[in-house]
């Protein structure tokens, strides 16, 4: 049991892709949340009124989410990211609106995650 406990705590705290506890500069993860940041900020730059806007989950994203809830490699995401600019400069991403479903296998059955 103990040794369940510590693989799973161990799992959560250091990152498959570059196996640190804190992303290398070049890891995949790292690389995804900065592209986005850029395009977000090239966004609310060529809209200086707007504060929020929703848009598609990029690949990148989509990737990086994959990554960090361990999705079956089926999974389809749906849903829009929720991107709120706090003030120029900064803003923070929302993820919770997007699901994923799964398509139905052919055995039937439902499936969700
Ligand atoms: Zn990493």
């Amino acid at each position: 049991m103990d040794d369940l406990l510590e693989s799973v705590s161990e799992s959560t705290r250091v990152c498959p892709d570059c196996g640190q506890t804190e992303h290398a500069d070049t890891c995949p993860i790292t690389v995804a949340l900065r592209g986005e940041s850029d395009a977000d900020r090239a966004w609310f730059e060529n809209h200086p009124m707007a504060t929020e806007y929703f848009r598609e989950l990029s690949s990148r994203e989509e990737y990086l989410l994959r990554r960090l809830l361990d999705l079956p490699a089926d999974a389809v995401p749906h849903g829009r990211v929720h991107v709120t600019q706090i003030e120029p400069g900064l803003r923070i991403r929302d993820w919770r609106a997007i699901g994923w479903y799964l398509p139905i296998s052919a055995s039937g059955g439902d499936r969700s995650c």
